[in-house]
């Protein structure tokens, strides 16, 4: 008889998506300190860098021109305009590059990017970031401070229809403490998916 047990095959590609505002890039941030075994995608996106960001480290800053190439030649494992107000996108090379060498691999982007990668590549395992509460996760989004109304009227309207795709995900883990939910999150990979 078959052990199904024995044919569980840890996942090697994460997906770490969830609301905006719930701490998705504080927990990546996270697993880069903690965990540098991990490879952690690095997106190209076409909105303007934040004070304090760098070209490269947080993003590669990439113009519309070419973001378009990239789509063109197949470069994007996938990519969405997020907020209505750029465009961001996982270069598929360098993923395909980690995984071939065997590396642990981490994606933070949104919905709509885990949707597009459980088509492409079914093997890879989504976890959702979840705040302790709606009420809590529009504190972080307005203490956060860094948008102004409209945007984060238009963040907290994204908020709410990615609040209801938690049961898409294959596992949610909900980010009360950022070191917690960062342990839970490098935990999968050795654990918690049946996926290949
Ligand atoms: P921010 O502009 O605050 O850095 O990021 C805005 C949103 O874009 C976040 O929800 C983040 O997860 C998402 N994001 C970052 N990189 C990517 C990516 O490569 N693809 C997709 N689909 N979303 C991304």
């Amino acid at each position: 008889m078959v052990d199904q047990a024995a044919l569980v095959v840890p996942s090697r590609l994460i997906v770490l998506a969830g609301p905006t505002a719930v701490g998705k890039g504080t927990v990546a941030a996270c697993v880069r300190e903690y965990h540098p075994e991990i490879w952690i995608s690095v997106s190209v996106t076409t909105r303007k860098p934040r004070p304090g960001e760098v070209d490269g480290y947080h993003y590669h800053f990439i113009d519309d021109d070419a973001f378009d190439e990239l789509i063109a030649s197949d470069g994007l494992l996938e990519w969405a305009v997020v907020h209505k107000a750029a465009r961001y996108g996982t270069p598929r090379s360098a993923v395909e590059k980690a995984l071939a060498a065997g590396k642990s691999a981490l994606l933070e982007i949104d919905l709509q990017g885990a949707r597009q990668v459980r088509r492409r590549m079914p093997g890879a395992f989504l976890c959702f970031l979840a705040p302790p509460s709606f009420e809590e996760l529009v504190r972080r989004l307005i203490g956060r401070g860094t948008e102004d109304s409209a945007e984060r009227e238009r963040r907290l309207e994204t908020a709410r229809e990615e609040m209801r795709a938690e049961s898409e995900f294959d596992v949610t883990i909900v980010n009360t403490d950022v070191r917690i939910a960062c342990e839970e999150l490098v935990d999968l990979f050795s654990s918690g998916s049946s996926r290949l």
